[in-house]
């Protein structure tokens, strides 16, 4: 049963070999069993995920089930659910019930999808380790070789990757805002795709940074992430920044194959610091790509250099505005104080945790009076630079491929005192996000101590058919197979 991807479990579905209870009743029990190890579940929700399931078997039994009828899916509990708990993975949203749902997960429900629970993550997906979660730290399901020390997921969406790759769901809703879909996707050997900014609607998400915030899919394939992009993504006149452009056949594109593309390889991304493994791996993917047809070009981006320094400008900058709403006053928590202005300073200083703190610190100070045009100012103009360079080389390739990440998995605790070695993480993930365009993690293979390492392939902005092509590619040539220790069905 655990062994099925989703692609597979919908065909076992509709051939009535499996029903939606029985996959569905399986998937809980493994929760139940694992997730007390992993906490890649903030809020389970069996009850839910039964009753859906039960509508699902009945829709399939009469011939009208939707393209996910029954399959059971991880929600990063950054999708308010109505009537299920919606934390951010704060403690400022601990009690925060939703009264409505999110336009993605609608759109899931809508061909159904079955929801197991509400997956952990950093809060407000401030994190690239998942260590920042008010609810704790979601263990990776993998270790290294002869090393029981527990590692990082990844973050911030490390709950929804560590349930994927553990079997705890058969994929996941994740966003991703500077690499939060990509990098766990690569520390757990899992598939992820951070589509176009505006291809899903942003809108029942609870916001973090809303010019960068995209949702995708984590999944165990290539295809799996296709088929769910196809169910989440779409116009939405909720969202104002949503696109209005049809939803290709994502899972279709990732049978077309790479013969005559032109894959550029970015020769920034050769940071002097990366590891020879990863090295080896970014030239490994480009001679299968070659191997399939394509023809590999090396091509510059010369302002990627500043991605970093730009996002972290940037990010907080939107977060600081979009986290004044939590004042104790509309939303979750409240501290209560001898007056108004006491009752909103405790509010703040008892729910949101330290990573939250800096980033409206940074923010606020970017924004401020005096530092705007030093700061946040300079940084949009640099942004639209870092644009530039790709649509450029986008006039001479068909889509990019770099690493996904500068390293495998860390220990739990490692970097934690050192943000800006935390921040690093995101050094190959960022410029598309600062960028707008689609990303892909693809697990393409180990590292020395049994870690997988990813390879990410980036796109024309609404191109996400010629990435699933390529990254499909990518995946038939790896043929990545290995799994963690810690799984379902194991
Ligand atoms: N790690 C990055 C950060 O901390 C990205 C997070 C994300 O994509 N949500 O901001």
């Amino acid at each position: 049963m655990f062994a099925l991807t989703l692609a597979g479990a919908r065909a076992a579905l509709r051939a009535r070999q499996v029903s939606a209870r029985e996959l569905t009743d399986a998937y809980l029990g493994a929760i139940e069993a694992l997730n007390p190890r992993l906490n890649a579940y903030i809020t389970p929700t069996p009850e839910l995920a039964r009753r859906q399931a039960d509508a699902a078997d009945a829709a399939l039994a009469r011939g009208e089930a939707g393209p996910l009828a029954g399959i059971p899916l991880a929600i990063k509990d950054l999708f308010c659910t109505a009537g299920v708990r919606t934390t951010a993975g704060s403690r400022i949203l601990a009690p925060f019930v939703p009264p409505y749902e999110s336009t993605v997960t609608a759109n899931l429900l809508r061909d159904g999808a079955v929801f197991l629970g509400k997956a952990n993550l950093d809060e407000f997906a401030m994190g690239s380790s998942n260590m920042t979660s008010a609810f704790g730290p979601v263990t990776s399901p993998w270790t290294r070789t002869g090393d029981a020390a527990p590692l990082v997921p990844g973050g911030s969406s490390g709950g929804s990757a560590a349930a994927v790759a553990a079997r705890l769901a058969l994929g996941a809703t994740a966003t991703d805002t500077g690499g939060s879909i990509r990098q766990p996707a690569s520390f757990c050997g899992v598939a992820g795709i951070k589509p176009t900014y505006g291809r899903c609607s942003r809108w029942g998400i609870v916001a973090f940074a809303s010019s960068l915030d995209q949702a995708g899919p984590l999944a165990r394939t290539v295809e799996d992430c296709a088929i769910l992009l196809g169910s989440m993504a779409g116009h939405d006149p909720k969202d104002s920044t949503s696109a209005d452009r049809p939803v290709p056949d994502f899972a279709a594109a990732c049978r077309r194959g790479v013969r005559g593309l032109r894959i550029g390889v970015p020769r920034e991304y050769r940071s002097d610091g990366m590891p020879p493994e990863i090295e080896a791996l970014w030239q490994q993917g480009l001679a299968w790509l070659r191997a399939a047809g394509a023809e590999t070009v090396d091509v510059s981006l010369p302002h990627t250099k500043y991605g970093l320094a730009t996002y972290y400008i940037v990010a907080p900058a939107e977060a600081s505005s979009n986290l004044a709403r939590y004042d104790g006053v509309r939303f979750g928590a409240r501290s209560e104080g001898g007056d108004l202005l006491e009752m909103y300073e405790n509010t703040r200083a008892e729910g949101f945790g330290a990573e939250v703190r800096r980033r409206i610190l940074i923010g606020t100070y970017v924004l401020s009076a005096g530092y705007y045009d030093a700061y946040y100012l300079r940084a949009q103009k640099v942004r639209a630079l870092i644009l530039r360079d790709f649509t450029e080389a986008f006039h001479n390739v068909d889509a990019l491929l770099t690493p996904t990440a500068p390293s495998a998995a860390f220990p739990q605790g490692e970097r934690m005192d050192d943000p800006v070695k935390m921040y690093l993480n995101d050094v190959f993930t960022v410029p598309a996000s600062m960028s707008g365009i689609p990303g892909l993690s693809v697990p393409a293979g180990l590292d020395a101590r049994g870690l997988p390492l990813g390879l990410q392939v980036l796109g024309k902005p609404f191109d996400e058919e010629t990435v699933f092509a390529v990254g499909a590619a990518l995946e038939r040539a790896a043929g990545f197979a290995a799994l963690p220790a810690l799984r379902a069905g194991g």
